[in-house]
């Protein structure tokens, strides 16, 4: 198991599609865990493998509050959708944006576990939108595509800002004089 660097936006990695699971093996096991550890060193709510560059549909949710439930979902498919309500997220791959998004709060949902069994769940609430947010990145579709451009341009601007002090402190670290 290792913690893996989590792709941020405006990586155009996070735009790709992500292909279902056909051959339940160790790599998706290892991926699998790596959602749960990687998710748990973030103290987070959800992850999925697009986020750490694995472009399958593999995702994990961990809502006990202690890292004491962690649950993988393969291949999720939403069978039913109901309770619909705005809802303010966050994502790790947008580090500096939350954003109220509509969403159904009370889903059904069929997947796969890591061995290839499939099985069907009623989630409600967080878990239900955290499924529904995670599911968009398998689309490429991040919090990010769903603010206006206004906030996009404010959003980009940050990330620009936060990239130079990174690269300053860097090379301070480093002993390179600054220009
Ligand atoms: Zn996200």
């Amino acid at each position: 198991m290792a913690v893996r660097p989590i792709l941020e936006y405006p990586d155009t990695r996070l735009a790709l599609r992500a292909d279902p699971v056909s051959e339940f093996d160790g790599r998706i096991a290892t991926i699998a865990e790596d959602l749960v550890e990687t998710l748990h060193a973030h103290d987070s709510i959800g992850l999925c493998a697009p986020q750490i560059d694995e472009r399958l549909q593999i995702l994990v949710m961990d809502h006990s509050g202690n890292q004491s439930d962690p649950q993988v979902f393969i291949n999720p498919v939403i069978r039913a959708r109901s309770r619909y309500g705005l809802i303010e997220e966050r994502c790790l791959s947008v580090p500096d944006l939350s954003t109220l998004v509509f969403r159904a709060t009370a889903v059904h949902v069929r997947a796969f576990n890591v061995k290839g069994e499939a099985f069907e769940r009623e989630l409600n609430g967080m878990p239900a939108v955290c499924l529904q947010h995670e599911m968009d990145h398998f689309e490429g579709k991040l919090l990010a595509d769903r603010i206006n451009w206004l906030r996009r341009r404010r959003l980009n601007a940050s990330l620009r800002r936060r990239a130079v002090a990174e690269q300053q402190s860097a090379e301070n670290r480093a002993g390179v004089p600054l220009p």
